[in-house]
């Protein structure tokens, strides 16, 4: 009984912590390009590409935060 109440207040801080890090850091570093918004070739430094996957912002919603747009969005949508 102790260990389940345990569990179930490391849970919560666990989900409270992700919590307040996707309002406070909604945005990450594209992991494509190391935020850095363009791919650069190694054999020429001259020849870069724009990075697709964050569009060439070097920034990326974090997947959390996009759920939780998501069920806000629905929640919206049910009021
Ligand atoms: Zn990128």
């Amino acid at each position: 009984m102790r260990g389940t109440l345990t569990a179930a207040a490391i849970a919560l801080i666990l989900a409270l912590t992700w919590a307040v890090r996707l309002t406070l850091f909604p945005l990450a570093d594209c992991w494509c390009c190391n935020g850095q918004g363009v791919h650069r070739s190694k054999s020429n430094p001259k020849h870069s590409r724009r990075c697709w996957w964050c569009k060439s912002t070097g920034k990326r919603w974090r997947m959390g935060r996009r759920v939780w747009d998501r069920m806000r969005q629905k929640h919206r949508d049910a009021h």
